[in-house]
């Protein structure tokens, strides 16, 4: 493994989840739902393979109905207008979005600014860049009863340097749960136009908002269309993680620079599942509506159960991952609480540490998905009683 790969070993993503096939433990790691998405989308790609649409490559940025119907739902949602022929890129996955951005947009020796935690192949496709990664690291605040991780913004404005090309945002905000509010937003944009920097901004939990929060695109904001790159999944939007469908909306100079990368990474992706994924954005509000009402019931479930066990509990605001203290607990190494739960609990959770450079600032923080069903998520709660 080269100098630049060295640091990263295997995923925890993966280390979790063998750990939780071999201990028979209930899987609250990984970030996958344990109900397939909607029976007619299914239905769709079988169509696509059957009617032999999407069986041999299909066109390097993605098939025309995807693409349209990619520029339709930002259209729709959000006001923001792209143009499906120069302006959408569909790709394997966010995974690849985030990759093929920073291997076309940084130079070896760029800073790029991430939030910390930060999703951990941020961390890797930086360095596979030879860029430089900066952690701007996002601290609990108490917010009337609540507690919620937050961005300090002279922390973030103090991080750009003359080196710094690139910020990479995330939000809603994989693990935290935080949601960045509008005003964040618009100080980020503001800082972006005024130093002139590029953004990739991770928005794969778009529909994952709950409550009065709200998820307000980077690309909305004054002089920021043309430097953002917007990144989306079905993967989460519509319970398909394993059919690595992306995509990525830009301005024509920004996606021709992505897609140089992309095409030399996978070249093209998922035929018939672009068929299938095209038609799901097509899907009536109602959907998108029951999926975020489904998940905030599921959030209740086990915010609920993991506050009975003695967790301090971060409610999120969106995404969903709940992020936990465990120090109430008398525990203050997350690394190895996770190592040890399975055991103690038969449940397995991630630890945050894995997405700090300042480890010791995640140490206490273990994260647990609640895209499970509420059955399951029950057993959870009452598994981790054990604990107390
Ligand atoms: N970004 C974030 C913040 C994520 O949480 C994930 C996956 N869980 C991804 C990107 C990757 O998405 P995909 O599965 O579409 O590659
Ligand atoms: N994004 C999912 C998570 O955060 C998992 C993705 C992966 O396995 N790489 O849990």
């Amino acid at each position: 493994l080269n100098r630049r790969l060295a640091e990263f070993g295997t995923t925890v993503f993966a280390e979790m989840s063998a750990l939780a096939a071999s201990t028979g433990a209930i899987n609250l790691g990984q970030g996958f739902p344990d109900t397939d998405g909607p029976e007619e989308i299914r239905e769709a790609a079988v169509r696509a393979l059957r009617d032999g649409r999407g069986n041999q490559y299909p066109p390097g940025p993605g098939i025309p109905e995807l693409r349209r119907a990619v520029a339709a739902h930002q259209l729709r949602r959000y006001g923001l207008s792209y143009d499906p022929d120069t302006e959408v890129l569909v790709t394997a996955g966010a995974t690849e979005a985030i990759a093929a951005a920073l291997l076309a947009l940084v130079e070896p020796g760029d800073e790029v600014i991430a939030l910390e935690p930060y999703y951990d192949s941020y961390a890797a496709c930086i360095a596979m860049a030879g860029g430089t990664r900066v952690p701007v690291t996002l601290r609990p605040h108490v917010e009337g009863e609540e507690a919620a991780f937050r961005l300090d913004l002279d922390e973030l404005r103090a991080a750009v340097t003359g080196r710094t090309r690139l910020l990479l945002i995330n939000t809603p905000h994989n693990p935290t749960g935080t949601v960045l509010t509008r005003e964040e937003l618009a100080a980020i944009a503001e800082l972006a136009v005024e130093r002139d920097l590029l953004v990739v901004t991770d928005e794969v939990y778009e529909h994952l908002v709950f409550d009065d929060a709200e998820h307000i695109p980077l690309a909305t904001f004054p002089g920021m269309r043309e430097r953002t790159v917007t990144i989306g999944s079905a993967g989460k939007t519509f319970s398909f993680t394993g059919w690595k469908v992306g995509w990525v909306t830009a301005s024509p100079g920004l996606v021709t620079a992505v897609r140089s990368a992309k095409q030399f990474l996978t070249y093209v992706s998922s035929g018939p599942f672009q068929y299938a994924v095209a038609e799901a954005l097509a899907l009536p509000e109602s959907y998108f509506t029951a999926f975020r009402e489904d998940m905030r019931a599921r959030r209740e479930v086990l915010a609920a159960g993991l506050a009975e066990a003695g967790f301090k509990v971060f409610r999120p605001a969106g995404t969903y991952f709940i992020t936990t203290d465990i120090r109430p607990l008398g525990e203050t190494d997350g690394h190895a609480f996770c190592r040890s739960l399975p055991e103690r609990a038969g449940v397995v959770a991630i630890p945050n540490a894995v997405f700090y450079d300042h480890r010791a600032e995640g140490a206490p923080f273990v994260r647990f998905a609640f895209c499970k069903q509420p059955a399951v998520l029950q057993e959870a709660a009452e598994r981790l009683k054990a604990l107390a």
